[in-house]
């Protein structure tokens, strides 16, 4: 179908020629050698020239180099070879216009045969919008790559200085933590050692309102005994002198035992008391202790001893062991009136072995059961009876060492039942 089927003889070639004319995209007609036969308004309207200027022209003349000096070779090539390197192809070329700018456009070339003779078409189309658009997608694309890189860096160090900062305070929080222990640890420890002072100031006071209590006595005995000594010189006041002698005697002896206690006390609070084990008869102390406790009894006291076997034998710190049972046996004598009974039994336990000493005496208010035991501390029932407040603290502190215990069980007024459990082999 061709306009020639619709237009009457000679008009179809004028609508040949309007279409050609009217075509958006420039139409060119070359001859075998490359010149310009035809152009329309498109082709002088992309490249500058007028129909007239371009005609009869090498189509070259609107080549950049170096398409422009090698266009001839390009159509005598294809003649002499008949490859089609453009021809039935359509390709981006760059084209130029009379005032030398250059600008992009598609070109497709067909070629036609017309009474033997070759000739070319070139259909070409202006691309310079299209790769302007293009050049902006590259550009926007670049700039929007660039500012995600941007971003991606910024938040890289962003993150960066998150971790950084998250890390120094995870640093800080350790360092924190050290500083909190050493702070607290340090803390305690003042803590302890104002207890201590504290404790200490306590005991110094309570020592020397115990001193001046418990020396009095038998110092201005021993001044009195002394004084009157001299004042006995015949030879029958021999009695009353040597009553004196025993009594300053007594009276020395009492102050040694409590210089003997606060040596013990000090010796356990330096620690410089390690148990001397030996094996002994525990039968056999006993009945020693109840001999020596002979001098202490009350009128019409008596002290009975219950022993389990007859000979019980133990390893321990006989002195120590002494020392304990002295001073629980001793107490039970003081603190009982005259004709009472102190009871002591002897027997085997699980764990070892347990001594129990009981007495009928004035027995411990209930109130100051539970400080009795701690340094200086006195009953407040036994403030006539002489005492120093030390002897159950140190038999507690002995006891530790020997890996025993003490308790206590008193009724005011009825008596007290003081208990010691001891390991029958002290094993260190
Ligand atoms: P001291 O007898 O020299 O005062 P202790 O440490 O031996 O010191 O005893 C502390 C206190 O415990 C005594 O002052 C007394 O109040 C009380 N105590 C100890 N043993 C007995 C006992 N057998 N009966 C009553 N009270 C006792």
């Amino acid at each position: 179908m061709s306009p020639s089927d619709f237009f009457p003889q000679g008009a179809h070639l004028d609508v040949l020629q309007s279409i050609v004319e009217t075509a958006i995209d420039g139409i060119l007609l070359i001859d075998h050698r490359g010149k310009v036969l035809m152009a329309n308004s498109a082709v002088t309207a992309l490249f500058g020239y007028s129909a007239e200027e371009m005609l009869g022209e090498n189509i070259s003349i609107l080549m950049p180099p170096p398409d422009r000096e090698n266009h001839d070779s390009y159509i005598r090539n294809y003649r002499e070879t008949g490859v089609k390197k453009i021809i039935g192809i359509g390709r981006e070329v760059k084209g130029r216009r009379k005032d030398g700018s250059v600008f992009p456009l598609r070109l497709a070339v067909s070629s036609i045969v017309i009474e033997k003779q070759e000739y070319f078409t070139g259909i070409l189309q202006d691309l310079t919008e299209m790769k302007a658009a293009q050049q902006k997608i590259i550009n926007l694309n670049r700039e929007l790559e660039k500012n995600v890189q941007d971003k991606t860096t910024e938040l890289q160090d962003t993150v960066n200085l998150l971790l950084e900062t998250n890390r120094q305070l995870n640093a800080s929080i350790e360092k924190h933590k050290i500083y909190e222990t050493a702070l607290v640890a340090a803390r305690d420890e003042l803590k302890k050692s104002l207890e201590k002072e504290i404790e200490l100031s306590s005991l110094k006071s309570r020592f020397v309102s115990m001193a001046s209590h418990e020396f009095k006595t038998p110092l201005s005995s021993i001044l009195s005994s002394a004084s009157l000594i001299s004042k006995y010189v015949l030879t029958e006041q021999e009695p009353d002198r040597t009553r004196h002698v025993e009594r300053i005697k007594s009276s020395v002896n009492h102050l040694n035992g409590i210089l003997i206690d606060f040596l013990s006390l000090t010796r356990m609070d330096e620690g410089r008391y390690t148990p001397e084990i030996s094996g002994f008869s525990l039968s056999e102390l006993l009945r020693e202790l109840q001999a020596e406790a002979d001098d202490l009894l009350k009128k019409d006291q008596t002290l009975i001893c219950h022993h389990h076997t007859e000979d019980l034998q133990m390893q321990s710190d006989k002195k120590v062991v002494r020392n304990i049972l002295y001073n629980l046996i001793s107490n039970a004598i003081k603190y009982s009136e005259e004709g009472k009974e102190i009871i002591c039994t002897v027997e085997p336990d699980d764990s070892g072995i347990c001594i129990r000493i009981e007495d009928q005496g004035m027995g411990i208010p209930l109130d100051d059961q539970k400080h009795i035991g701690s340094r200086f501390f006195r009953a407040a029932n036994a403030i006539n009876v002489p005492g120093t407040g030390l002897g159950l603290n140190i038999v507690q502190s002995y006891l530790n060492t020997l890996k025993g215990e003490l308790s206590f069980e008193s009724t005011p007024g009825e008596g007290s039942v003081f208990t010691i459990k001891l390991p029958i082999n002290y094993e260190a």
